[in-house]
């Protein structure tokens, strides 16, 4: 079975190997673990430019908590360079 995973900027499930994970690394910078391969906790994001957009958004407004130690500002610098990517596919 595919293990499930929540977006957390929508709340819905989703395979694991849809959303993009988001881990930090040990100076809680935020990383993007494209393989899923980093053996650490993540947090999980619908690739959807929406779902990107609301994530920066809640941020910016302090409506997010994280349950792993991650520094907001270089994950609001992996969430730009994610929306960038995305527009430009
Ligand atoms: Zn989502």
């Amino acid at each position: 079975m595919t293990p499930m995973r929540c977006c957390i900027a929508c709340r819905k499930r989703e395979e694991k190997s849809d959303l993009i994970r988001i881990v930090a690394d040990e100076n809680k910078n935020a990383i993007i673990d494209k393989n899923h391969n980093i053996n650490s906790r993540g947090i999980y994001l619908c690739k959807d430019e929406n779902c990107i957009k609301n994530l920066q958004k809640a941020i910016e407004k302090n409506k997010v908590k994280f349950k792993i130690d991650i520094e907001v500002q270089s994950l609001l610098n992996v969430l730009k360079e994610l929306g960038e990517e995305i527009w430009e596919n």
